[in-house]
């Protein structure tokens, strides 16, 4: 989960990182009141979207005083950032600043470690400095199980260049931005620019954090966090009913149990698609071991909500849970969604009690189910349905 700026301001001051007085607003009138707040002199207008770039795209700009905060914030706000919309600005003590920096801690997956990244020459796009010039950004790998002390924290800025003097002021800052990273579970915790006043002060004026959400059932606080105006609507649902669930952008609704058995269907399901107008499928939905009628109905009910789908593939095989249970699931998710349930389902069931299972769909006789012996047999049939509706 990326964070907003002003959610990454308020951690790092959790955490002792040097960062400036703000406030947010959603209209100019509060970004007036928030600049009043904050004393009356110049403030910075920045615009909330989880897009870098903001500065070149007008979406950072200073204010002398409570009226031009106003002013700017009414420019800003609605303003679209590379298709993200700034619905909400951080009204920010203005900064006097002497030096940009840059520093971040992320993930390096390919090294299976944690890296530090830190130059002396912050406040442009990074990604073109370490094209350009790879050398002026330092990389320093990071132990996971040591982090960031002092001694890591002074290689690090040795790495990037810097003086002495500076390099004991970043030391501090460093270490808690560590912490920060640490503390809170994140994948990354970006600085850009991390500046030095013209008083020689270490303040962070920008922050991206990326939050990483396997961690969370240890950070309750995170759940607040979350920008639910953002999310896709059926995945919110399916998230508050506990499923495993992702929109994709196709016709043909899955339900399997086990994350490997559902992305083969979703394979064998795109590949039938081809032979019926390029049908896909519209989701991803494992049900996990539970196929209890309220799992099934929950799921049904999510994906019968997408407008997109045409025709539903349910695709299980029986383990520890029988077919038979999954059937009789079926059956009663039907009655529980009555007229709700209104697209085909294709149902291929195998293993553990497949013929009970098969027999009290056959018994049911629903006129919307489909009964079929074979995953390819039922993909196709699935697909065939999707592009005839
Ligand atoms: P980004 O473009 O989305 O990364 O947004 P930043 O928060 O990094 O802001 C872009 C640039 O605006 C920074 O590199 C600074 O040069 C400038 N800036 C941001 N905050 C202040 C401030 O408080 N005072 C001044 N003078 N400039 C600022
Ligand atoms: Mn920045």
């Amino acid at each position: 989960m990326d964070l907003f700026e002003y959610q990454a301001r308020d951690l790092f001051e959790e955490y002792g990182v040097p960062v400036l007085a703000a406030k947010v607003a959603d209209t100019p009138e509060d970004a007036k009141q928030a600049a009043e707040a904050l004393g009356g002199g110049t403030v910075v207008v920045k615009s909330q979207v989880k897009i870098g770039g903001r500065g070149k795209a007008g979406g950072v700009k200073l204010a002398h005083d409570p009226d031009e905060a106003a002013q700017r914030a009414n420019e800003i706000l609605g303003l679209d950032i590379k298709g993200h919309v700034t619905k909400r600005v951080m009204i920010a003590e203005g900064a006097d600043i002497a030096e940009e920096y840059y520093f971040s801690i992320l993930l390096d997956r390919a090294n299976r470690t944690f890296l530090a990244m830190c130059s002396k020459e912050g406040g442009m796009e990074i990604e073109q400095l370490a094209v350009e010039r790879p050398e002026a950004l330092a990389r320093v790998e990071v132990n996971a199980i040591t982090g960031i002390d002092e001694a890591k924290a002074r290689e690090i800025a040795e790495a990037a260049g810097f003086d002495a003097a500076t390099t004991e002021k970043l030391i501090p800052v460093f270490v808690r931005l560590w912490a920060t990273f640490q503390g809170e579970d994140a994948s990354l915790v970006e600085v850009n620019p991390l500046v030095k006043t013209g008083a020689g002060e270490i303040i962070a004026l920008d922050g991206k954090v990326s939050l990483d959400e396997n961690a969370s059932f240890r950070h309750e606080s995170h759940e607040s966090l979350r920008d639910l105006d953002a999310e896709n609507p059926l995945e919110l649902k399916a998230k508050q009913l506990d499923l495993n669930y992702v929109k994709l952008d196709g016709e043909v609704g899955i339900i399997g149990n086990g994350a490997g058995l559902v992305m083969s269907t979703l394979d064998v399901v795109a590949y039938a698609g081809e032979n019926h107008s390029g049908v896909k499928p519209a989701n991803f939905l494992d049900i996990g071991g539970g196929a209890s009628a309220e799992v099934m109905a929950n799921g049904l009910s999510v994906i019968l909500g997408d407008e997109q789908v045409k025709s539903v593939f349910v695709n299980v095989f029986g383990g520890i849970t029988a077919c038979d249970a999954v059937a009789n699931g079926i059956v009663s998710a039907l009655e529980i969604l009555g007229d709700s349930a209104s697209k085909p389902l294709v149902v291929r069931l195998d293993g553990n009690a497949v013929e009970e299972g098969r027999a009290i769909l056959a018994e049911a006789n629903h006129p919307l189910v489909t009964v079929v012996d074979t995953m390819d047999g039922g993909a196709d049939k699935a697909a065939e349905l999707a592009a005839a509706n």
